[in-house]
């Protein structure tokens, strides 16, 4: 006979199956013997409780405690009922119910089962509103009655679509996200199950009766305790659903999710568990070939809603194996203890089974791999040999050789550091393109949020590359009033000359002797430091510039010497395209007035200036924005590159209206990916942090610093020439001596290989190749200097 009670008290009459494994903290659910109610008591009790007259109640089995559906005398559905398990506490239960409506009100596209109020329940009774307490020989059980909700329940896993699959792992995030804010004291509890406390599974592996499946649980729980317990407190932790099973969620016919309806092992742990449990559920019934696949197709889905972190996707293979572990240890023990039906227990531990052994058979570090965790350094030093020969063969020989003799397997990079993939760091002298620091955190987030939201064309329209062209005019003389994104140094210099063509009607060009422009055909001519010398049969005209280390060509005839070459064979140029720190030719601060007159002798000739600010813009002088601005001059164009998006590729070409017009009169500009959303977050975080950092007067400090530090410490060493640059664009001349001035690039390279040796990555430029190169990511500061400069030293004493 149901005896009504509405007591809120501990209940402690409930009996214990095996004390001996009653440990402080653990649920006492989990220990609890069933009690069972019949459908005709639960009939009673749902008219007693809810005011809902069931003519009839299925019971729809349960794990720890009854679910009934109850129905009327035509057998429709009316309301679902769940009596809970005697052992449970009632403030766990008003726990689920305050859970479940926050989450349900964080985020309404998630349908989740929501406790109905009992009848007579007092409005201001809180979440206790959501139970009601029946009393049966003694024992006390609570009540919740819930609607129908759409869908069916325990669908085969393995019967899951691809799409299904994807669609669960999103709105397992989804939940997690909807109870982030959530918070209960109740949380912090033991649950067995939740996969944090596995090493309170350990006494239960002797009633694991199978010998292998006994081995399998104990070495992913060995693991758990030496690989994941030490790392799983630094782990993203909240209160989670932590059961997120086939079992608690009802679906429609395509296998989506239509409802979560079982909140009964909510927990504070880590929002990976969540994970763990989902991939053990999922995989059940799947071919062991296939798991892997069913995983990333769940973490997709997961992922478009909370990207995971490094450290949760290195772990996430332990969790996974920890909680199939987990349950087939529970399971057996349970089965041991009579509290489950071994047949059950036995069903669940197979399909766990399957998965340990085959996450344990395909190796920890594989599997993070395969789950999408970066790849594990150790596991690249093994798969780095060959792989020189591997990129012989696949990229030919048309390539760039690599750096070094004994290349260097980068493996990550931060501000001004490098990384191989042994771990050896090194100071970073030489790339620029990571202008303000390698993985700058402004540009990787800019860059990741915008991929997740959005990635696409300048055919629509959006305000990224609208505001990053208003940005970078405004550091743009007035007349330079036009922006055309592209997506490289040589893309904007091949437009560059595109427009300077049609512009001028001219079709001759000129360009500083050793320069590099691009890759593109027509900017191929304009790359002289990469063509063999020869006759020259394009129409590009090349002058040598002011070598300000010997004094050579201060003046502008180099440069008229070139003009007229062209005027003789009937060119007239269209435009003169130069590097503002002539970075190709060796790094030459040059003279204002040596600038301004050869922009005046190119305008004489009928042509534009484009101020290719590929290597000097963009902050690198220190000075200003860009390289030209040096020189007071107005360029007609600028080109801009590399350093632009911080290593996302980017680039753009400013220019005047008219320029812009003349083109447009006969063609249009468009490409694929310039202005995409992407590469504009990265530029326009470029800009932020070069405001926000004050880079420029500290480029320019650290540059001086470098300089002068350099020409201290080589004073009395013969074979550096010349110690010179601007900002963080340097070049340190390698001479025979200095009363020679001779270049010497086999010591250039020499002294380029032993800073290698010691950490500090230099390149060597120059038409001889003997100027050592020195062009830090930006992010270098004045304290780092005394590393170059004894490295430096160190390199040139081994040389004797
Ligand atoms: N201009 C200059 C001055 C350069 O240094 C470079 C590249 N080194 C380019 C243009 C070409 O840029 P990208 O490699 O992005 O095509």
């Amino acid at each position: 006979m149901t005896d009504l009670s509405s007591a809120d008290g501990p209940m402690d009459d409930h009996p214990i199956a095996d004390r001996s494994l009653a440990r402080p903290n653990m649920d006492a659910v989990l220990l609890a013997q069933p009690v069972r109610m019949s459908v005709t008591d639960a009939c009673d009790v749902a008219g007693a409780t809810y005011g809902v007259s069931a003519a009839q109640a299925r019971d729809l089995g349960s794990e720890r405690d009854q679910t009934f559906l109850l129905q009327d005398v035509a057998g429709a559905a009316l309301a679902v009922m769940k009596v809970s398990n005697p052992a449970e506490d009632p403030v766990t239960l008003d726990m689920e119910a305050l859970g479940a409506r926050h989450a349900a009100q964080a985020d309404r596209t998630l349908r989740i089962a929501l406790p109905r109020r009992a009848q007579g329940s007092d409005p201001d009774a809180g979440p206790a509103a959501y139970r009601a307490a029946t009393r049966r020989d003694g024992v006390t059980q609570w009540v919740r009655m819930y609607d129908v909700e759409p869908g069916q329940g325990r669908t085969d896993a393995a019967s899951l679509s691809d799409h299904a699959l994807v669609s669960f792992g999103e709105t397992t995030a989804r939940l997690g996200r909807a109870l982030r804010g959530f918070i209960h004291p109740r949380a912090i509890r033991t649950l067995p199950w939740d996969v944090q406390h596995a090493a309170a599974c350990r006494p239960m592996l002797p009633t694991i009766t199978d010998p292998h499946a006994r081995a399998a649980v104990t070495t992913v729980l060995d693991r758990f305790d030496s690989v994941v317990a030490p790392r799983f407190s630094s782990l993203r932790a909240q209160v989670i659903h932590g059961d997120i099973t086939v079992d608690n969620v009802l679906m429609d016919d395509a296998g989506l999710v239509t409802a979560i309806i079982d909140f009964g092992d909510m927990m504070h742990s880590a929002l990976l568990t969540d994970l763990a449990v989902l991939l053990d559920s999922l995989g059940t019934g799947r071919d062991p070939s296939d798991l892997f696949r069913v995983a990333r197709l769940l973490l997709d889905g997961y992922q478009r809603i909370t990207p995971l972190e490094t450290d949760e996707l290195a772990l996430l293979a332990e969790l996974w194996a920890t909680r199939s572990a987990v349950t087939v240890a529970i399971g057996a023990w349970r089965a041991a203890q009579g509290l489950e039906d071994p047949a059950f227990a036995e069903r669940y531990s197979a399909t766990s089974l399957v998965m340990i052994d085959h996450i344990v058979g395909t190796g920890w570090d594989r599997a993070a791999e395969l789950l999408g965790a970066p790849r594990d350094p150790r596991r690249a030093a093994s798969a780095r040999s060959g792989l020189v020969g591997r990129r012989d063969a696949a990229f030919g020989p048309a390539i760039e050789a690599l750096s070094y003799t004994e290349p260097i397997e980068m493996q990550s990079a931060e501000g001004v550091w490098m990384v191989d993939a042994d771990g050896r760091r090194y100071l970073d002298m030489y790339n620029n393109v990571p202008s303000i620091g390698h993985s700058h955190p402004r540009v990787t987030t800019a860059v990741t949020r915008q991929w997740r939201t959005l990635n696409t064309n300048l055919r629509y329209l959006h305000h990224s590359a609208v505001e990053l062209a208003e940005r970078l005019l405004a550091h743009c003389p007035p007349s330079l009033d036009t922006v055309l994104f592209v997506n490289s140094g040589s893309e904007a210099n091949d437009l560059a000359w595109r427009l300077a063509t049609w512009h001028t009607g001219n079709a001759g060009g000129l360009c500083t002797e050793f320069a590099y422009h691009g890759i593109t055909a027509a900017m191929a001519p304009f790359s002289p430091e990469t063509l063999p010398d020869g006759p020259n049969l394009s129409p590009v005209e090349r002058w040598a510039p002011t070598d300000t280390y010997r004094g050579l060509h201060t003046d502008s005839e180099e440069f008229q010497a070139a003009v007229e070459r062209l005027a003789r064979r009937r060119l007239a140029p269209a435009l003169t395209i130069m590097d503002g720190v002539l970075q190709s030719d060796g790094v030459h601060d040059l003279a204002p007035e040596y600038v301004q007159e050869l922009l005046r002798l190119t305008h004489e000739a009928g042509g534009l200036w484009v101020a290719d600010e590929v290597q000097g813009g963009h902050g690198r002088t220190g000075d200003a924005m860009w390289s030209f601005e040096r020189f007071g001059i107005e360029p007609d164009m600028v080109t801009l590159g590399k350093a632009m998006g911080d290593g996302q590729p980017v680039g753009a070409l400013i220019t005047r209206r008219d320029i812009a017009e003349s083109f447009s009169r006969d063609t249009v500009f468009f490409s694929t990916f310039a202005g995409n959303q992407v590469s504009m977050a990265a530029a326009t975080a470029v800009l932020d942090v070069l405001d926000d950092e004050r880079v420029l007067p500290r480029v320019r400090a650290a540059g001086e610093a470098l300089r002068s530090a350099v020409r201290a410490a080589t004073a009395d060493d013969d074979r550096v020439g010349d110690v010179r640059g601007m900002g963080l664009a340097n070049g340190i001349e390698i001479v025979k001596d200095r009363t020679s001035a001779v270049p010497d690039a086999v010591t250039a390279g020499r002294i380029k290989d032993g800073l290698r040796a010691r950490g500090v990555l230099v390149g060597t430029t120059g038409r001889e190749l003997n100027v050592l190169k020195v062009r830090p990511p930006l992010a270098f500061t004045e304290d780092l200097v005394p590393l170059f400069t004894d490295a430096l030293v160190a390199a040139l004493v081994d040389l004797g």
